[in-house]
């Protein structure tokens, strides 16, 4: 099998899955792919690689691999409430491994479906196994939501659960008992989509929480130049992290310092609250408020006693340390 046959096959299975968009006028097969804008409308753009070892455990399936790497890159259009609509691949494998190639494609184009996206282009190269994509999407100008936007006063509201993902990834570590549900969320994170763009006029600064809540939280604090207060008495625990982790402080550390649940985190007036509450049940997706916005710097962490809790880590960095494998 050699790198044509392989686009050939992804580019063919991408037809069946995948809708044949109105404003894509040439996708796969030319120099550069050629997409319509419409107007009014901005472009969003984000690229997100994932690598063995550091972004998912080696023993993650490829259709899971495929699925996690698109999802990663929809949940930053989450963030800045675009919809998501093309996206290219840039992939490097060691060899042409037809099985693995063709389930990767299978959860990869699965999800893509999911969201009416097409694929419009990449590259396929040998070397260590690392998955790139690309995401476009729209936006209705001057509406994306930005991480500098936050303002002394507002709430902050947390989309789903978080610490799943930190949970199944410290059972894999430390070779425990797997939770399946727990392992799904590190291996099958939802992008809330729906939920970003539904957010649009209502939040004032918004991302995804990738690296871990008190570290992502930071950056938006940071960006607005203001603090804040975050009480974990209301941090939203799925059950089977409640059932794994029933201790509190275990429980707030993986919470606060671990990544991967690709939820959605993001400020707003309290005058939104009830607006906020309608939007995001109609699309189907829980939300919390876990604190409010200061207009003194910092973060500061309380438990439900009033008392300031210390993090052991604040969340994941690529170059904190010698190799960073989680
Ligand atoms: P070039 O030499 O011009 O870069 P390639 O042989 O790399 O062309 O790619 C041929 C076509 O196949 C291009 O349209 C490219 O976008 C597409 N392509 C290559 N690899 C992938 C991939 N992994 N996913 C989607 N499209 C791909
Ligand atoms: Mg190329």
């Amino acid at each position: 099998m050699s790198e044509f046959d392989w686009i050939a096959w992804l580019k063919n299975a991408a037809r069946q899955k995948l809708p044949a968009r109105p404003d894509v006028l040439l996708g796969i097969g030319d120099d550069a792919a050629l997409c319509d804008v419409p107007d009014g409308m901005q472009l969003a753009i984000s690229t997100d690689t994932l690598l063995a070892g550091v972004h998912f455990p080696a023993d993650t399936a490829p259709a899971d691999i495929g699925y996690k790497a698109l999802a990663v890159n929809l949940s930053d259009m989450a963030a800045m409430g675009a919809e998501p609509c093309w996206f290219s691949l840039a992939l490097s494998v060691p060899d042409m491994d037809w099985d693995w190639l063709t389930a990767f494609a299978d959860g990869l184009l699965e999800l893509a479906a999911e969201h009416g996206l097409q694929l419009i282009g990449g590259d396929t190269t040998r070397g260590p196994l690392a998955i790139t994509i690309t995401v476009h999407g729209l936006l209705p100008k001057g509406q994306a939501l930005l991480r500098s936007g936050a303002k002394a006063g507002d709430d902050i509201w947390l989309t789903g659960s978080i610490g799943d993902a930190a949970a199944a990834l410290r059972q894999w570590q430390d070779k425990q008992m797997q939770s399946m549900k727990l392992r799904h969320r590190l291996d099958r994170p939802t992008p809330r989509v729906s939920a970003g763009i539904a957010l649009r006029g209502f939040a004032n600064a918004m991302l995804d929480v990738s690296d871990g809540l008190a570290q992502d939280l930071g950056h938006i604090l940071t960006a607005s130049g203001v603090g804040a207060e975050l009480e974990l008495g209301r941090l939203p625990v799925s059950h089977s992290l409640h059932d794994f982790y029933p201790d509190d402080s275990t429980r707030w550390q993986l919470q606060l310092a671990g990544g991967d649940d690709y939820e959605l985190c993001f400020s707003a007036p309290p005058c939104h609250a009830f607006a906020i509450e309608q939007a995001m049940a109609a699309c189907g997706v829980s939300v919390s408020v876990i604190g409010h916005i200061t207009a003194e710097p910092g973060l500061r962490c309380l438990t439900p006693d009033g008392e300031q809790l210390v993090l052991a880590h604040s969340g994941f960095q690529h170059f904190d340390g010698p190799a960073n494998v989680h």
